[in-house]
């Protein structure tokens, strides 16, 4: 979608420090860490809330994670997945992604 900084990244019109990709995301660095590891898993197409993704979408993005985990070195002291749902949950960006967090122990779940 035009002016969707997400989509633009993915068509490579801005940079990224990508980790893996396939057919359905794309999964970059988030470029303002809130953990020691902090990944986005963004969805190629363009949609604002996770469930609005189609099964196999979210399958392959929650497959992904564990890859992802694994590559950063996290998998086994173990991650967090969050997605970022409207204002209350402070969504910044308005392309579902899912964040992978990890690194350090979580401080609490709120
Ligand atoms: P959310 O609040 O769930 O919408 O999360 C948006 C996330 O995107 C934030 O953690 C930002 O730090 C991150 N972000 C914003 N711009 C970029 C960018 N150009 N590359 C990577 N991550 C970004
Ligand atoms: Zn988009």
């Amino acid at each position: 979608m035009e002016n969707c900084l997400f989509c633009r990244i993915i068509e490579g019109e801005l940079p990224c420090e990508k980790v893996i990709e396939t057919s359905h995301y794309m999964a970059f660095k988030d470029i303002h860490p809130k953990a020691p590891v902090h990944v986005l898993i963004v969805p190629k197409r363009h949609v604002e809330r996770p469930e609005e993704l189609r099964p196999e979408e979210i399958g392959d993005m929650l497959v992904g994670s564990e890859e992802i985990a694994q590559i950063l070195g996290v998998k086994d002291t173990g991650y967090r997945l969050l997605f970022n749902i409207g204002k209350h949950a402070g969504q910044e960006i308005d392309h579902a992604h899912l964040h992978l967090l990890g690194g350090a122990p979580a401080k609490g779940m709120y």
